[in-house]
């Protein structure tokens, strides 16, 4: 059996439809080995509705610490989902510091004012080529800070099914070469299946070039409700493993950890 983690979960500290426990009871009903939580953190001028009150952020991590201290029997992991916005690099270093994070997810939602994930007008009357080179190298911009442990999602753009009329093996070859450079992780994320993309992010065609790159990959559900907890992870690991993986990483106290899925 695969050692699996699932470390891309919201709860009602952000967008998500359930506390702690209610995910925790999912994921070992799934036989799930680490569980992490990852609400989002927005450090947009205004407070954004989807995004943790950075005020409660030590309340958010004491009552995952004590969650972890409650249940032996599975891993609790803490984690948060960063936006990445440009400029915002010291702040985000700042107000996540001093908290006990097992990871830091990084994602892009913002590109050129615009949110690429809330409805399909932001792609409409645009250059999808260009789009999706900027959005390529937005990913690996916010890699380059080191501020981040994964990559999430890191074709979003894909979500409304608007696809680049050039074949973009190159953009996720540079990609790739750029994540590695900057030592970071992707994640494979099953929350797609749930948009009109109805896929993964990235493209299972072309996961296997992060795999050629040497850059580490982790499976992550981006679970909103507590039933979608380790949704779809059987297809998800068979991918990993058909695109040339062997391990998976593992993430504690900001460290990663490589495990063998063999
Ligand atoms: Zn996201
Ligand atoms: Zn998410």
């Amino acid at each position: 059996m695969i050692y699996r983690t699932d470390y891309h979960i919201h709860t009602i500290y952000s967008d998500g439809q359930g506390i702690f426990e209610d995910y925790l009871g999912h994921a070992m009903k799934k036989g799930i080995n680490e569980i992490g939580f990852s609400d989002h953190l927005t450090l947009t001028e205004t407070q954004q509705k989807w995004s943790i009150i950075p005020g409660l952020l030590n309340e958010y991590c004491d009552k995952i610490l004590d969650l972890k201290n409650k249940n032996r029997n599975i891993i609790i992991r803490i984690g948060l989902e960063v936006d990445y916005l440009p400029g915002k690099e010291e702040e985000i270093a700042r107000v996540t510091e001093n908290l006990p994070l097992d990871y830091l997810i990084g994602s892009v939602h913002y590109m050129n004012n615009g949110s690429v994930d809330l409805g399909p007008e932001f792609y409409e009357k645009k250059d999808l080529d260009k789009l999706y080179e900027s959005y390529f190298e937005l990913v690996s911009r916010a890699a380059e800070t080191e501020l981040f442990d994964i990559m999430g999602h890191p074709d979003l753009v894909r979500i409304f099914r608007y696809f680049p009329a050039n074949n973009p093996e190159q953009l996720y070859r540079s990609l790739a070469q750029n994540l590695k450079k900057s030592d970071v992780a992707i994640e494979i994320n099953t929350n797609g299946m749930n948009k009109p993309l109805s896929d993964f992010y990235p493209d299972p065609a072309y996961l296997h070039i992060f795999s050629e790159e040497g850059v580490p990959v982790c499976v992550n559900s981006d679970s909103h409700r507590p039933g979608d907890t380790a949704q779809y992870f059987d297809d998800a690991y068979a991918l990993v493993k058909k695109a040339g993986y062997k391990e998976m990483a593992t993430f504690e106290k900001r460290k990663r950890k490589m495990v063998s899925i063999k």
